[in-house]
């Protein structure tokens, strides 16, 4: 199949790959150079701009930094453009009003779209095994499918236009107050003189357990390799945590939900980020937690 891929990051690249691999046609456009001659020896025709990219492909599949950009490469160069009839797949992480604002143009100019935010970072973009959630209706989820498992290992429809949006957004913000939790937990267990390894092989296997514990654990030696093993270095950075905190909170505001754990991992995450460690996986929150750096005794 003849597929475009804009966005060719530190997931777009792996994902283009990818798509080569899986057999297809990968047309790839990226405003970095260094980002294009990547996609050429992976494989994939690099373009000079997004117009030529979607030149009679069958699907556009995008991986951006935020919903402006995914708005405006969509409205300015790839609708009117891509031959009509096309799917298209927005697999960034953006904000629900923004996904369904987009696909709705798409389809009124005779389009399919699909929001296919995934889950997995740089390893599983690069492996093939990313988590896709899919919001769109089921002839559009139909068309994403085969050519979303060439990059995952799992395709999931979470609804109608927008749901994978939702998904996202409501795991991660479940993800971010569940790693503050196990920081701070492990944190006092070591404060208290409970042996990390003795509290996790215990924890691990009781009531306390969450995969921020017993896939990821933030404390370096313990648990499975994760990112604490490497310098808190290579995985999730705090700065895109943040960035999705950002929209599940805006997203609360707008709905009126009351989300008393996100809020209070959204300003954590702020402040840690603020502090210098954007870069760093968010599990490296840990530090700054055994730190005191948040206060809190007594409050
Ligand atoms: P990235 O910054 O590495 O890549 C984004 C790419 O988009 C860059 O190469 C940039 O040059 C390109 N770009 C920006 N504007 C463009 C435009 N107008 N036209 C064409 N290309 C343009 O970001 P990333 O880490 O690959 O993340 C991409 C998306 O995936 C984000 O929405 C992010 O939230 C989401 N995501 C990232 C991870 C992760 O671990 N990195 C995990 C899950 C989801």
């Amino acid at each position: 199949m003849k597929i475009a891929i804009i966005g060719l990051g530190n997931m777009g690249g792996g994902m283009a790959a990818n798509l080569v691999k899986g057999g297809h046609e990968v047309h790839a456009f990226d405003l970095s150079d260094a980002a294009l001659l990547k996609a050429r020896a992976n494989g994939a025709t690099p373009h000079r701009d997004v117009r030529t990219a979607v030149e009679g492909v069958a699907v556009v599949v995008t991986m951006l930094p935020n919903g402006k950009i995914v708005e405006s490469v969509y409205t300015a160069d790839v609708i009117g453009q891509a031959p009509t009839g096309a799917l298209f797949i927005d697999c960034s992480t953006i904000d629900v009003a923004t996904a369904k604002a987009v696909a709705s143009a798409a389809v009124t100019a005779g389009y399919a779209m699909v929001d296919a935010p995934v889950s997995g970072g740089i390893a599983a973009a690069n492996g093939g095994t990313l988590t896709f959630m899919v919001g769109g209706d089921d002839a559009a989820f139909a068309a994403a499918e085969p050519v979303l498992q060439a990059m995952g290992k799992a395709v999931i429809h979470a609804g109608a236009s927008g749901a994978g949006q939702v998904a996202k957004m409501c795991n991660n913000m479940l993800l971010a107050s569940t790693m503050i939790a196990t920081c701070e937990t492990f944190a006092l267990a070591e404060k208290l003189g409970l042996d990390l390894q003795t509290f996790y092989d215990i924890s691990s296997k009781a009531t306390g357990q969450s995969w921020s514990m017993t896939s990821y654990c933030p404390v370096p030696g313990v648990g499975p390799q994760s990112p604490a093993d490497n310098g808190y270095q290579g995985g999730f950075a705090t700065a895109l945590m943040l960035k999705d905190l950002g929209i599940a909170m805006d997203a609360a505001q707008g709905v009126g939900a009351s989300t008393p754990m996100g809020t209070r991992a959204a300003a954590l995450y702020r402040l840690f980020n603020d502090a210098g460690h954007g870069e760093m996986d968010f599990s490296a929150i840990i530090a700054a937690i055994k730190d005191g750096a948040f206060g809190d005794v007594g409050a």
